[in-house]
């Protein structure tokens, strides 16, 4: 097991763009082992590879009882949008709030081995490929909300009791959330 730091909104990391992988060696496997091993114990529905500071392109996933990853991802959205859908953030931590996503994702990127991989998801899983995708391009789940509430969440992270903190102290909320962290 290699838990890792969660980093916090805030943290310049979260808001950097991150690089294609190009070598599928064995630090690109002990990165995904990371990741999976901090997502279980945070416990998480998806964690990306910024979120532990590392500026690649890599994210994992754990919902629905299934358990991956994916490297260098692109994506396919349905047009059908789902506005009320809860969704957290594991940098986010006890925070959750209704965000707008495409209700079908199709993933296509490749696994730890190099190998092409596509991965069809829907509701959850759906939004879960968005929210990560969208971490490796230093985009938050804030900056998805529509403008008021965006500024609902903005209260909230101000009033959280981890804001403005620049270590990674608490790396998941005490209390559980309605919403999946991811
Ligand atoms: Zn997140």
């Amino acid at each position: 097991m290699a838990i890792q730091s969660i980093r916090l909104f805030g943290d310049p990391v979260l808001r950097t763009p991150a690089a294609p992988v190009v070598d599928f060696d064995k630090e690109l496997r002990k990165l995904v082992k990371d990741l999976t091993d901090t997502m279980m114990e945070a416990p998480g529905a998806g964690l990306a590879a910024p979120q532990i500071g590392v500026g690649l392109r890599v994210f994992t996933y754990y919902v629905d009882d299934q358990l991956g990853h994916l490297i260098n991802p692109d994506l396919d959205l349905s047009p059908e949008i789902d506005e009320e859908g809860e969704e957290g953030c594991l940098s986010f931590p006890g925070l959750s709030f209704p965000t707008p996503r495409a209700v079908r994702a199709v993933a296509k990127g490749f696994n730890m081995h190099g190998e092409p991989i596509v991965l069809e998801g829907t509701d959850l899983m759906a939004r879960c490929f968005q929210h990560e995708t969208d971490h490796l391009d230093g985009i938050l789940f804030i900056d998805r909300m529509d403008p008021k509430q965006r500024k609902l969440a903005m209260k909230a992270v101000r009033e959280a009791e981890w804001s403005g903190l620049s270590a990674p102290v608490i790396k998941a909320s005490p209390h559980p959330t309605g919403g999946k962290a991811l």
